[in-house]
Formats: structure tokens, C-alpha cells, sequence
């Protein structure tokens, strides 16, 4: 049986009974519940709704996109809307600007946002330029980022206008000025000189430039770099989001997925250009977000202090005449999210918090003591051409562990000063270095760790 796409009737408001319905769309669902839209919403998606589209439709035109041909126009835009003619022309599963995708469909249905509003970008290209590298075309490297999302707009323009099809970008660049009090008080005390390039005044605001990148998944090179077949990948992705992109499955010709999750940051000191020149010296940070400490300062764990220590050492390396990246990945509570961290932290707090049992607490209640897959991480530092690293400055193994297997030397494992670290924050330290975090301190034994105990907490009914 030739495979039909999966489409329900917008305006069904029958009567028929389950067993009817379902006899007659056994591939589609219906809406028989639902109320009619606003004459706005009705003029844009029209009547039917086409659910999902299916390898093997008779209209699909999917743009061709070849992942790792180096000739971009070759190679093709990424198409992951269905504005215009992208129903059956888009070629990736999912939606753009990750968790974003959301508030953007709240504002075409609030009627804030003209759905067919084109984004004028005039003036936004990179203020940098940023040289094609070899890992951008290497099927073994990179599978999780789009080499062209910074350019995809500017490059693909006609493409997008002469298939009536939507092209976004998935990365953009730009300059800032960074002010953080640590890093005033560090100018002040002398340990970093103000040199009018990279740490500009006494008051110890830093020039960077920045990268905002979200993420787009090659599907077969996400599966191989986490060591699953493709199928396994896509399937689990279906299930586990309740069936959200049902494409995952109904479209295995469609290699790429935009996941609706968060992106990553990447600030550069020094002359972005040099990153790829092995005779230029790099320092980097790969720092993985954390909100209460980061942003807020609490105290439970090294965050913040790790990510300043990132910052200034970064500056540092530039002043050297190298380069300093800290890249920021949005993966909260080790991508277990804040509501899972939180009900850890109370788990610890009530039975009394020794760094024993730190990770035992988190496996209890999310079943996994990690959900960050560094194996993703590297992709970024192959984007930016980035073959050796001087100074890592992580006592992360699983980050370590992850970039040495992509082929990226580390000479130097830099850990975090004792004086930097806040005295609650011991329990999560000590316990991460007995897990196997790097340290050239002392590593705790089982035992030892018990005796390593956070701050009491007599307020917890
Ligand atoms: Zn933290």
C-alpha cells in the first residue's frame, strides 16, 4: 500500500463513533473536540491539517541538503519550517530556535506575530569572520551543529525565495564587553592588568566576541557519536517526547533534527582568527550552565567560581598573545533541569548532606547521575577549528575524556584553586573528584567522603 500522509479535517466536528473513526484515518487522528479557530488563525493553516508527512508522499520535494559537501551551494540550505511551500520541501524534523520554537507559536496565535512576517536582516551578519575549517566537512566531527547556520540567510537567500521555502539561521556572532565584579577585584589586586585590548580599563571590563549557537542534529552522526543505531535514536526521541515529531519516524529520509532544547554560548578573547593556528596558545573553558550558582551565587556548589576562574584565565591566555574560549552550554542540573536539582538538594539536605552520598541522591530521584552527553560537547571546539587545547581549565573527566577521543589534545588539566571554592560547596567537589574528576590534590577515599559534609539544615520539616 502506497503510504499516505497523515491528515486530519480541521473542520470535523462529526459524530462518528471511535470504532468509524478510527477505521476510517487509520493514520491520522481527529479533531472532532476541538472549537473552531479565529478568522486569522483560519486564513493562515486553512482548513485541514497535515499532520505529519510520510516517506514516499507523492508531492514531497524535499530541498536537497548533502551534510558534508564543502560546496555550500552544493551542500544546500537546512529548511525546518513549513512557511511557504515547506511542507513537503523542508528537509529537517523539529523546529528552529530550540526551546524558543514555543514562545514564537504563542505569538503567531496571540495575534502579536504576522505569521508571514520576513525577517529582515539587514545589517546582522557577523562582525567576524570566521574561515571555513576541515572538521566543518569531516563526517567524524561535527553532528551537532549547523558549519553555515551563521551564514544561512545571507548565503541561501534565493534559494529560500525561489522555493518559497524559509531559511533561519541557527548561529550568530557578535562583539561585547563583559563587567564582572570578580573580575574588577581582580584588576585591583593586581592579578590581571588592564592592557586596552583585552582587559580594557581598572575597572576590568573584558572584550569578547560571542556565539550563540543552537542546536541542529545530523541524526546518523548524533546516534554514532552516542553509540546507538540511528533507528534506536529516532524512536526514542518519538516516544520519550510523547509523540511529539512523529517525522522521527514517518521520514527516514529526512537526516536532520532541530531539538527543542538549549544552546550554547561561546566567548572568544583575543583574535578569534587565531583559534585555528596550533602556533597560538588556547585556554579553554567548557562550562555547563548552572542558574543558582551562576546567576544567583549560591553556595552549594563550584559554579560560578569555576566559571570566573574560566573567564579570567581565558583573558589571560589572550593577553599571552593565544587565545581564551569558555564555551557555555544550557544543559541545567547536568540536563536533569532545576526542578529535578532542586528536589536533590532537598534529598540532601534532609539526610544530611555528606559527599558520599552526593551522587546516590541525584540517582534516586533521576535514575541517572548525568544526563549532559558530553560526547556532543566537542563539536563546537571542531567548529572552531580548535586542534589543541594548552590549559583546560575542567576537572571534568566526562568533558576530557570526550574531547581526547575527538581527536583534540589536551597538554594541561587546570582544577579550580581551593581558595576559590565556596565551603559548602566541598560535598559536590570531593565527591566529583572520587568519582574520577581530575585533581592533583588529594583524592577521598569512600570512607573520607562520609566525613565531607555540607551545611546543616534545621529549617527542613
Ligand atoms: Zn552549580
Amino acid at each position: 500500500m502506497a503510504p499516505t500522509s497523515l491528515v486530519a479535517n480541521h473542520a470535523c466536528l462529526c459524530d462518528h463513533t471511535m470504532n468509524q473513526h478510527q477505521h476510517k484515518t487509520a493514520q491520522s487522528s481527529t479533531n472532532a473536540d476541538q472549537q473552531p479557530l479565529n478568522e486569522s488563525l483560519a486564513q493562515i493553516y486553512g482548513d485541514q491539517i497535515r499532520l505529519a508527512t510520510i516517506s514516499g508522499d507523492a508531492d514531497l520535494k524535499p530541498i536537497k541538503l548533502d551534510w558534508f559537501n564543502q560546496d555550500w551551494k552544493q551542500r544546500g540550505p537546512i529548511v525546518c519550517s513549513r512557511r511557504g511551500d515547506g511542507i513537503t520541501k523542508h528537509n529537517a524534523i523539529g523546529a528552529h530556535s530550540g526551546p524558543y520554537s514555543i514562545y514564537h507559536a504563542l505569538s503567531i496565535a496571540s495575534g502579536q506575530l504576522d505569521s508571514k512576517h520576513v525577517p529582515d536582516y539587514t545589517n546582522a551578519q557577523p562582525p567576524v569572520d570566521f574561515a571555513p575549517q576541515p572538521q566543518w566537512y569531516d563526517k567524524e566531527k561535527i553532528a551537532s551543529i549547523d558549519p553555515l547556520g551563521h551564514l544561512a540567510p545571507w548565503i541561501y537567500g534565493d534559494v529560500a525565495e525561489a522555493e518559497n521555502v524559509e531559511v533561519r539561521p541557527s548561529m550568530s556572532i557578535t562583539k561585547a564587553i563583559l563587567s564582572l565584579p570578580e573580575i574588577k577585584e581582580e584588576v585591583k589586586k593586581g592579578n590581571l592588568k588592564p592592557d586596552g585590548k583585552i582587559v580594557l580599563n581598572e575597572d576590568g571590563e573584558m572584550a569578547v566576541t560571542k556565539i550563540a549557537v543552537d542546536p541542529v542534529w545530523y541524526l546518523p552522526g548524533v546516534a554514532k557519536k552516542l553509540g546507538v543505531t540511528e533507528n534506536e535514536l529516532r524512536r526514542a526521541l518519538f516516544e520519550d517526547t510523547n509523540g511529539m515529531y512523529p517525522e522521527l519516524v514517518t521520514r527516514p529520509d529526512i537526516k536532520t533534527f532541530l531539538p527543542p532544547i538549549g544552546g550554547t554560548t561561546v566567548y572568544i578573547f583575543g583574535n578569534p582568527e587565531d583559534i585555528p593556528n596550533p602556533e597560538k596558545s588556547l585556554a579553554l573553558r567548557v562550562h555547563d550552565e548552572c542558574s543558582g550558582s551562576d546567576v544567583f551565587l549560591s553556595d552549594i556548589c563550584s559554579c560560578r567560581c569555576y566559571l570566573i576562574f574560566g573567564l579570567r584565565e581565558a583573558a589571560k591566555e589572550a593577553q599571552k598573545g593565544g587565545n581564551g574560549v569558555v564555551a557555555y552550554f544550557r544543559k541545567e542540573g547536568r540536563s536533569l533541569g532545576e526542578v529535578t536539582k532542586y528536589l536533590v538538594y532537598n534529598a540532601r539536605k534532609r539526610a544530611g548532606d555528606t559527599a558520599d552520598a552526593y551522587f546516590h541522591r541525584t540517582e534516586c530521584i533521576a535514575g541517572v547521575k548525568d544526563a549532559r552527553f558530553q560526547e556532543l560537547m566537542p563539536d563546537i571546539l571542531h567548529w572552531l577549528g580548535i586542534t589543541r587545547i594548552d590549559r583546560m581549565l575542567s576537572m571534568s573527566n566526562m568533558k576530557h575524556d570526550s574531547i581526547v577521543d575527538q581527536g583534540i589534545e589536551i597538554v594541561e588539566r587546570v582544577e579550580i584553586p581551593d581558595e576559590l571554592l565556596p565551603a559548602d560547596s566541598r560535598v559536590e567537589i570531593d565527591a566529583k573528584i572520587a568519582s574520577g574528576y581530575f585533581t592533583n590534590g588529594h583524592v577521598y577515599t569512600q570512607e573520607e567522603l562520609k566525613t565531607i559534609h555540607g551545611r546543616k539544615w534545621d529549617g527542613f520539616k
